[in-house]
């Protein structure tokens, strides 16, 4: 045997195991009865922010991979004046934005242009999207990256993603990379589904969410084409890259579906529509890299009630929970109740009668062979809800104080002084108001970063303030603002901050801050101010919510501390 002839054997018993280890090819299944429903991607990176494709070449990606929208999430603070939707290569793309609040990142879908920067506390940030009509979405909430992980489960966002693409390669062992990137050139969207696993804590997480109100699931892809070299897989790594995985195979890998979603054509009430299906919970959730297109209905019905997904209501007699898939042979039906399997079945419908009481029903479709430890379900349905009668009370609701003791009511603004970055410059004056004065603070924040821009309306804390549990004041602003309510404390040499940011706009408005819902100004010694040590009360404006080298007034009045 020649060398020549031993090398050619060589090649082809490689190229013969190379084949034998790849992940089988995405199943192509029949649909049964009803549309296929429209199916869409959410958070894709473009190259407004670290992806590396135009809005065009994505929508082209999107529309090779059988897409019928894509919702866009360029990094950003919320300032941007969205695009319009439009319809690209026949893909309705729907522009959105992804914004670092400093507990996690989170993905904002229908806000318009907001009036200020949208950052700092995750708890601040899903206020603005909330009062700006947005959803609020976490992503990627439980990366492996502590920066990139959601921190604040118990504020009102809308929804999560169950599953993040860019999460999912980080907890990956180098030979499952490795086999992935062997994978990738044949079966691209198979191979990039080999990292995939069922995210359990998430999962956990949303479960306890949905007892007490509706949270959405949602599979995000976060899709940048991009794969940072110097800082080893980085996508946020701008200065050298491979534009990989490719926003195709990430389409093909996993998708969310729409199966109630009627489009028309018009760009904009379609975007509208899109919107309000994810947000009514009308949405599941398909790992198509295994089997597609994947079909669900899901649905419970009793004597006077008939649900879909995401909805929730109060019945009065038994209900039959009914889920149906299109999926081949081997398929394993789920039903969790409360978050635990309640019902398990080989087959591809399943029905249940269950009683009326308060429980939350969804489902997890299984495909043997599905990759991950323990394996990621191949669809994952958005909840019914079971609820018991009457209105869900609000337990974020304080009772109204019995005790106040003014601090600025009328007259000089005695002991009040001003702090402020070197190129900042403030006024603080005591003007006329219905019944006596008031404070008009005046604000010019400087446009250098390098003066790291504030400026802060000092006010002495009293006597009166550790025998309190909030400070109540009166505000108006000359347009929509945050201001940051600050309590500073001395640690030997060093002053330490907490704070609590509050709206502030043209409607006068009373603001309470309550000391235990304070949160620490970077590191402190403790977790919450010690009321005994106070040694300021500051009004800040800073850079977290405002841009640098804009100005503004507001106006503050009765100025107490309650309890
Ligand atoms: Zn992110
Ligand atoms: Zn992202």
């Amino acid at each position: 045997m020649t060398r020549r002839v031993a090398s050619a054997f060589l090649v082809v018993a490689l190229v013969a195991a190379w084949y034998l280890t790849l992940p089988p090819a995405s199943a192509s299944l029949p649909v049964t009865g009803g549309d296929i429903p429209a199916r869409g991607v959410i958070h894709v990176h473009t190259r407004r922010s670290d992806g590396t494709g135009t809005v065009d070449d994505i929508a082209a990606a999107a529309a090779r991979a059988g897409l019928s929208f894509v919702v866009l999430t360029d990094h950003g603070d919320g300032t941007r004046e969205p695009e319009s939707p439009a319809y690209r290569s026949g893909v309705l793309c729907i522009d959105a934005v992804e914004i670092s609040t400093n507990g996690g990142h989170l993905v904002a879908l229908g806000l318009g242009k907001a009036p200020y920067p949208l950052g700092g506390e995750p708890r601040d940030v899903v206020d603005d999207v909330t009062r700006l009509g947005g959803m609020s979405v976490p992503g990627h909430p439980g990366s492996n990256k502590p920066e990139l992980r959601w921190n604040d489960w118990a504020i009102p966002f809308d929804g999560l993603e169950w599953l993040n693409g860019d999460s999912e390669w980080r907890d990956e062992s180098a030979a499952t990379l490795a086999r992935v990137l062997l994978a990738y050139p044949a079966r691209g969207a198979e191979a990039l589904a080999m990292v995939l696993d069922r995210p359990d804590e998430i999962l956990r997480r949303w479960d306890a969410l949905t007892r007490q109100r509706r949270v959405v699931a949602i599979a995000g892809s976060d899709a940048h084409a991009r794969l940072g070299l110097r800082t080893l897989g980085e996508p946020y790594d701008r200065s050298a890259a491979f534009p990989l995985p490719g926003y195709g195979e990430v389409f093909r890998t996993f998708s969310i579906s729409l199966p109630q979603l009627k489009l028309t054509g018009n760009a904009v009430s379609d975007a509208a529509a899109v919107l309000a299906e994810i947000r009514a919970g009308r949405v599941y959730s398909t790992i198509d890299a295994l089997a597609r297109p994947a079909q669900l209905s899901f649905t419970a019905s009793s004597a006077d009630v008939h649900l879909t997904m995401g909805e929730e209501h109060h019945a009065r007699g038994p209900v039959t929970i009914h889920a149906a898939t299109n999926a081949p042979g081997g398929v394993e039906l789920r039903l969790l109740k409360d978050g635990a399997v309640t019902a398990t079945i080989r087959d591809v419908t399943l029905e249940q009668t269950v009683p009326p009481d308060p429980a939350v029903y969804r489902v997890e479709v299984m495909l043997p062979g599905a990759p991950g430890q323990p394996a990621v379900p191949w669809i994952v349905s958005n909840p019914i809800y079971l609820r018991a009668p009457g209105p869900i009370r609000d337990p974020s609701l304080r009772p109204a104080p019995t005790r106040v003791a003014v601090q600025y009511g009328n007259g000089s603004a005695a002991g009040w002084r001003i702090e402020k970055s070197e190129r900042s410059s403030a006024a603080l004056d005591v003007i006329g108001a219905v019944g006596g004065t008031q404070l008009l603070m005046r604000y010019a924040i400087s446009g250098a970063m390098t003066d790291a821009p504030f400026v802060a309306f000092v006010m002495p804390p009293g006597q009166e303030l550790p025998d309190n549990d909030r400070l109540i004041f009166n505000a108006r602003a000359d347009h929509p603002m945050r201001l940051s309510v600050q309590l500073r404390a001395a640690q030997g040499a060093a002053l330490e901050r907490w704070q609590r940011s509050v709206y502030v706009d043209q409607t006068p408005r009373t603001i309470a801050v309550f000391f235990d819902d304070m949160h620490p100004v970077a590191t402190t010694s403790s977790q919450q101010p010690p009321l005994d040590r106070i040694e300021s009360v500051l009004l800040v404006v800073d850079t977290v919510n405002t841009k640098p080298g804009t100005s503004g007034q507001m106006w503050i009045d009765d100025v107490k501390y309650a309890r």
